[in-house]
């Protein structure tokens, strides 16, 4: 009998047999969701001299050693001017945030704790340290400076310091190309009519919508059906990206041609079988730089075990470092029942609580039940050893997409 892996021992073999991809340039206006392939260096100081970090005055801190202390405004200076004068005792420049500060001046106080006076002067009112609300030049980065390194994801901020450097191109990693094949007799097509006799194919959608969620577009191959030579020119056709996935046929159903098929193609089939519930019957293999992932056609099965396998294979052939989904421990509302043995994976809603979340399953866990997938805000862990979970218990959860928002901003101002 074939060995099963451990899930986490499966997680390692696709790893370790995905490569990063090579590198291409992208506009920044393209570049979200990328990451980096270059080392990314500051152009300038920035910011390129002293600047106001406050609408007020500029001056001489020393002018103040008793106040309130009246002062004799010498210039106005805008962000974007060049101050053309140097203060000298009693004087002072008016000054906007930004804006360079003047020669001489070695301070900024806000506007908030002055008076106007007549005859252009200003009333201080409190003493400030010298270098009060100034930003120093280089304080955000210097000249020749490392900013970002290859490896980083590009997140609306990090988008911010690219522009900041004026990078409006960048090289980041390539994405693999996805492509998708269904397979089964049973299986009706989205544009076909509803029959009776027929299961709808929705695997090629949710795994699409799950490459999507990745920053990537697939390609549907569509529906071979479980003859040898149609499978074998679909598969032959899926080898030509550099992911293939298939859904259904990897079971040992004497209709179930995908094995062979595959091997007869030249793929090294690195697993078969894994220790999971849902998901058991779920394959990997490569050939050349290539690698093809055979899921269940199971549409519970089939996404779970994209979740754990296919997303981070697509994750590091992007370049990310953070490959797999973040986890939060979470308190179990109820008791969950677990024969030892597979580690199960179950459907849950996440609500938040003080100190942490509740995790709730979706309600029945069959694998054919995809509303219980639909519904979850994560995956629910239940180790392989486990002999069940007890309701108050604590339970590692792998969040899904679309989690990363709420009902309210949590922080109740
Ligand atoms: P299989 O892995 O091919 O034995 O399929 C297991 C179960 O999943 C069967 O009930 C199939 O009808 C169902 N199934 C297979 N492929 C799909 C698909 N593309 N969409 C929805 N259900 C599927
Ligand atoms: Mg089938």
């Amino acid at each position: 009998m074939e060995k099963y892996l451990q899930v986490s021992e499966a997680q390692r073999v696709v790893l370790e047999s995905v490569a990063t991809m090579g590198a291409e340039q992208v506009k920044l206006e393209q570049s979200l969701g990328r990451v980096l392939a270059e080392e990314v260096r500051a152009n300038r100081d920035q910011p390129p001299f002293d600047i106001s970090a406050m609408d007020g005055y500029a001056l001489r801190s020393a002018d103040l050693a008793s106040v309130p202390a009246i002062l004799e405004i010498i210039e106005d200076i805008k962000a974007g001017d060049l101050p053309s004068k140097t203060l000298v005792p009693g004087q002072c420049a008016r000054i906007m945030t930004g804006a360079p500060m003047p020669q001489g001046a070695d301070a900024v106080i806000r506007v908030e704790d002055t008076e106007a006076k007549p005859d252009n002067q200003v009333q201080i009112n409190q003493p400030v340290k010298p270098g009060n609300d100034i930003r120093r030049l280089g304080e955000n980065m210097r000249n020749g400076e490392v900013v970002l390194a290859p490896g980083t994801a590009i997140t609306p901020g990090v988008i911010g310091v690219l522009a900041t450097v004026k990078r409006a191109q960048v090289q980041v990693y390539r994405r693999p190309r996805v492509a998708i094949l269904s397979t089964g007799n049973e299986l009706e097509g989205l544009d076909e009519p509803v029959d009776p006799n027929k299961i709808p194919n929705s695997n090629s959608y949710a795994l699409m919508g799950q490459v999507q969620a990745l920053g990537i577009e697939p390609v549907l191959l569509g529906i071979a059906r479980d003859d040898p030579e149609e499978l074998a020119r679909y598969l032959k056709r899926g080898l030509e990206y550099d992911v293939l996935l298939v859904s259904g046929g990897t079971s040992v159903g004497v209709h179930d041609y995908v094995r062979p098929t595959i091997e007869a193609l030249g793929v090294q089939m690195l697993f078969w079988r894994v220790s999971m519930k849902p998901g058991h019957p779920v394959a990997f293999g490569k050939i050349g730089a290539k690698i093809i992932f055979g899921l269940p056609g199971n549409p519970v099965s089939s996404m779970v075990c994209f979740e754990q396998f296919v997303a981070p294979a697509l994750r590091r052939m992007m370049g990310h470092a953070r490959t797999y989904r973040r986890t939060v421990e979470a308190r179990m509302t109820h008791n969950v029942k677990h024969q030892p043995g597979r580690t199960e994976f179950i459907r849950v809603l996440l609500a938040k609580e003080p100190g942490g979340y509740a995790a709730t399953s979706t309600g029945a866990q069959g694998s054919g039940m995809l509303l219980s997938m639909a519904r979850a805000d994560g995956l629910a862990v239940v180790p392989g050893d486990s002999a069940g979970l007890a309701a108050g218990g604590t339970v590692t959860v792998q969040l899904l997409d679309g989690t990363f928002f709420q009902d309210d901003a949590g922080f109740g101002e």
